[in-house]
């Protein structure tokens, strides 16, 4: 994740804490300026709905193979 520091922008950040849940927040800080921010992830697309993976597929935005891992795993 991106150092969300206008002035900095450091490309890699360290994530040392997080609390999981639906969604779930990750407490970060960058290494260089040392800002301390929040990220916050939340689901926004059913990762089985065949319809909607097809056409992922279909634009190369998700490989075959990713898909049926995520397929085996459950
Ligand atoms: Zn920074």
């Amino acid at each position: 994740m991106v150092c969300p520091n206008p002035n900095c922008g450091n490309q890699k950040t360290i994530c040392y804490g997080t609390q999981r849940g639906l969604t779930t927040l990750r407490y970060r800080r960058c290494p260089v300026c040392k800002h301390p921010f929040i990220s916050k992830e939340v689901v926004v697309e059913d990762l089985f709905s065949v319809d909607h993976n097809d056409y992922l597929e279909d634009i190369g935005e998700l490989e075959s193979d990713v898909r049926n891992r995520v397929k085996r795993s459950n």
